[in-house]
């Protein structure tokens, strides 16, 4: 099923796409440039703002574009100032973007960072049995301009709370995909959109601070590997051995660690930069001696950096995040081996942080 609403959001259109369009309707091509500095440069919120365009051009780029097609519909704030944001889509779906305000996901951030965590599909076909976004199913993939408009909507919060300098177009650090959604397997409109945000015409923004994250498609991390953009890549681990992912996580059955290590290594050398491996904790399935043991091994190995990340319990789920002690074992055990490793401690658990869970829990509020 193809998702295609009756004006397309404008935030998918490129400066190549929107000139096109433009002199198919009879209109300058150079209006295209203005349009995408009033949406990226000046962060015009209508169309009505964009003053330099004749009153008659704005009405018809109406027409044929939607200017806001993610609309917040609840924000959440957690203690430490994790904000999450559930956005409503044109066809009433709901997907989620957290802004998280403190160092927590990548490599040598110590000081305290802005990262916005963006999603790429309604649901998830993938179906790991931790996770919240996989409960419910696969829905649809997000358009390129639904995937813009996530960055876009933070933008214009942050703007309205922010001093941003003026050579910054961000008011940013990183940008992570780790949302709702596998990103790779919607790839055809994920490196589109990632392109958008990096353009100079877009958001201007690095590809070195975005980072992609994947429960372990295969072919696509080899096709990222070859892309020309330096994104960074982590990899949703969770198991350290077959037995193990196999239990959590299905796509280990078709993509094993033997397809999914030469994989990573080969983005490695082919970007020369550090891989994430993520690795939730859950008690009693992959906290163990062993589980570390093989963890610290594939991590120096690949040079990795490890992000553990103790589980966020999900209601209707059977697992349980491991005592603190238990997660200090884990990690010391990691950090003697000299693994470069780092602890989540807390960012939004209060607001469930973990991806899928406030749509989830929206959800089951409407129902209830
Ligand atoms: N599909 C991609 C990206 C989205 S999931 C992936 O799997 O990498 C984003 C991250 O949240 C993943 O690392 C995922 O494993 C993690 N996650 C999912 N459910 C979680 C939970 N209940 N507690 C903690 N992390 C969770
Ligand atoms: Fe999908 Fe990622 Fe959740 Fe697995 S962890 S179900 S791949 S969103």
């Amino acid at each position: 099923m193809k998702y295609e609403p009756e004006k397309k959001p404008i935030y998918g259109e490129t400066l190549d796409s929107l000139e096109a369009h433009l002199v198919e309707i009879g209109e300058p091509k150079f209006r295209a440039k203005q349009v995408l500095d009033w949406l990226y440069k000046k962060r015009a919120h209508s169309w009505d703002a964009m003053s330099n365009l004749p009153k008659p051009l704005r009405e018809r780029l109406e027409e044929s574009f939607d200017i806001n097609p993610a609309k917040r519909v609840l924000a959440k704030e957690s203690a430490d100032e994790t904000e999450k944001l559930l956005l409503e889509l044109v066809d009433r779906s709901l997907i989620e973007t957290v802004v998280i305000r403190a160092p927590q996901i990548g490599v040598g951030q110590q000081n305290s960072r802005k990262t916005i965590c963006i999603s790429t599909q309604v649901g998830c076909a993938y179906g790991c049995k931790f996770c919240a976004s996989g409960l419910a199913g696969w829905k649809r993939d997000l358009s390129v301009g639904e995937i813009v408009a996530q960055l876009i909507h933070v933008c214009h919060l942050e703007d309205a709370t922010t001093q941003r300098a003026k050579e910054e177009i961000a008011s940013f650090d990183n940008i992570v995909v780790m949302g709702m959604g596998e990103p790779m397997a919607n790839y055809e409109n994920l490196l589109p959109a990632l392109r958008i945000l990096n353009a100079p015409w877009g958001l201007n923004f690095g590809a070195r601070r975005i980072t992609v994250s994947t429960s372990g498609i295969v072919p696509k991390i080899l096709q990222l590997a070859e892309e020309p953009e330096q994104f960074r890549l982590a990899i949703s681990l969770h198991g350290a051995t077959d037995e193990v992912r196999d239990q959590i996580m299905p796509i280990n059955k078709r993509y094993p660690l033997d397809q999914l290590i030469p994989a990573i290594r080969r983005y490695d050398e082919n970007k020369g930069r550090m891989i994430t491996l993520e690795f939730i904790l859950i008690e009693a399935i992959n906290d163990t001696f062993e589980q570390a043991e093989a963890l610290a091994e594939i991590a120096l190995d690949l040079n990795a950096h490890v992000n553990l990340i103790p589980y966020n319990t999900v209601d209707g789920l059977e697992w349980k995040r491991p005592s603190l002690t238990r997660q200090d074992h884990f990690y010391e055990r990691l950090k003697r081996k000299d693994v470069s490793v780092t602890i989540r401690r807390e960012k939004g658990h209060d607001i469930a942080a973990a991806c899928g869970q406030l749509k989830l829990q929206t959800e089951q509020d409407l129902k209830a």
